[in-house]
């Protein structure tokens, strides 16, 4: 064979069984894998109804529709090969033999077709990305967001960017070049500098959107904490609408933070219930206790739990074993549960009396009551917390990195100014140049590729 890349094929749709198993192939042979399995090749883009059969003995494995796209014009740029089996395990597996015995075949490790649309150029780098997170989207303003990224909202900001480096680094270059030549005007280096601060500004703007694209990226983490016993759990459930941590009256038996996730009027909220905080001689425990402290602490809201039913008017029920007070530094909103076995009704209703941004509840967790006003608190909170957040530009650190680097190099090449500096100007403008290319992943990127596909499913 001449053309020695190999072409791979993998499952691309989900867990087996199912009504439809989508297999792709991609690569030189993927026109011999068609040949092989149907007998042919379909007209390109067009959708044939075929009999998927053994190579070897003839036998008909299924009957199901191909497609054939042909490169560049694909997704990967590469030919391709699809086909649109049953979905059974057997089925499936029949397929991949046949497959898999075709000279050059090899299954395709994760995100090894998207690697390619980046290699021949289908995709770069921040489409990518913006591909994984549409993939991993749960909530509608994550998709949006991840939409906006694979059609290249900040990829194509950076390259105009880039570009306007690029030029501005030619007329320091050509200055550099040509100090001697007469009609090379003397200042060319005051309006390279000129277009460095303008966009020096404007990466500095991007920069200061306070994270908010990151934000909606990774959720709003919210930490149900408080004393043992208190109904965490079975507030974490109400919340969840599902029996998601195991309920019972022994203190200390939620040992470990599960995580909830929540589509929170459209926007992703991640609920942690976290271990009973407090203190214990048990070393496993403590680890446990430990953990979820450490989670809670770095949450964006804490919902701090108190028994009700346990308060005796005073307010000594609200604290950790004997060291007291709430170990939390976010912004933290006291739950008084149990209303319904409230001893004293004073507890009840007492949010309208809070003023401060740290907000009192009352609720029932067991029978609902106040779950409500909660409930739109916290979607009211999150509306707040996210606002703006899809328009943002940078839903990553990686291109958060990027941008400050560039802001770091133009800073430093506008230092220099004056005459005699050129040298060093234009060395700062090419390290601003190569950082906004290594964003969109044009430019010398062999380390961060692994860490970007690593995180795709096989097929993708
Ligand atoms: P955690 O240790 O804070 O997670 O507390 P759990 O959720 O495991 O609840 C401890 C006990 O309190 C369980 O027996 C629950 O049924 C009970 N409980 C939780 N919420 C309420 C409530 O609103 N009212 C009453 N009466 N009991 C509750």
């Amino acid at each position: 064979m001449t053309d020695l890349r190999p072409t791979i094929f993998a499952l691309s749709s989900g867990r087996p069984p199912a009504a439809i198993a989508v297999v792709r192939v991609c690569g030189p042979q993927a026109s011999v894998a068609l040949e092989k399995l149907i007998g042919r090749v379909p007209a390109p883009r067009y959708v044939a109804l075929v009999k998927v059969r053994d190579p070897n003995g003839g036998e008909a494995i299924d009957e199901a529709l191909a497609l054939w796209f042909p490169g560049p014009h694909s997704e990967t740029g590469e030919d391709m090969a699809e086909f649109q089996l049953h979905g059974g395990h057997a089925v499936i597996a029949a397929v991949f033999e046949a497959l898999g015995q075709i000279e050059g075949c090899r299954p395709a490790e994760p995100g090894e077709f998207t690697r390619r649309a980046f290699e021949n150029g289908r995709l770069d780098l921040t489409e990518v990305e913006g591909l994984a997170d549409l993939i991993a989207a749960e909530t509608p303003a994550q998709r949006r967001q991840a939409y906006r990224q694979l059609k290249g909202l900040i990829g194509e900001q950076a390259q105009a960017w880039r570009k306007q480096i690029v030029e501005a680094l030619a007329l320091v270059e050509a200055r550099i070049d040509f100090t001697d030549e007469a009609d090379v005007p003397e200042d060319l280096v005051g309006p390279a500098l000129c277009a460095a601060q303008q966009l020096r500004s404007k990466i500095s703007a991007a920069l200061g959107d306070q994270g908010r694209g990151e934000r909606l990226r990774d959720g709003m983490i919210v930490a149900i904490a408080g004393p043992p016993n208190a109904g965490k759990s079975t507030l974490l459930n109400r919340l969840a609408r599902r029996e998601a941590a195991i309920v019972s009256p022994y203190p200390g038996t939620t040992r470990d933070v599960i995580e909830v996730h929540l589509n929170l009027d459209g926007y992703p909220v991640t609920l942690l219930d976290t271990a009973g905080i407090r203190e214990s001689s048990d070393p496993v425990e403590q680890m446990g206790i430990r953990r979820a402290a450490e989670r809670a602490a770095a949450a964006d809201l804490v919902l701090w739990v108190i028994d009700g039913s346990a308060i005796d008017g005073s307010v000594n029920g609200i604290g950790v074993g004997s060291s007291g007070g709430k170990p939390f530094e976010s912004e933290t909103w006291t739950i008084t549960n149990k209303t319904d076995a409230a001893v004293n009704s004073l507890w009840i209703n007492c949010e309208s009396q809070s003023a401060s941004s740290d907000r009192k509840f009352a609720v029932s967790a067991l029978s609902g009551e106040g779950m409500d006003a909660l409930i739109e608190a916290l979607a009211a909170h999150a509306r707040d917390y996210f606002a703006g957040a899809e328009s943002g530009l940078i839903t990553r650190a990686r291109h958060r990195r990027a941008l400050e680097e560039t802001v770091g190099a133009l800073d430093r090449a506008l230092a220099q100014g004056g005459s005699g500096t050129e040298e060093l100007i234009a060395e700062e403008l090419r390290s601003a140049a190569t950082t906004l290319g290594r964003l969109t992943g044009r430019v010398d990127v062999e380390d961060i590729l692994d860490v970007i596909f690593r995180d795709f499913c096989i097929g993708k």
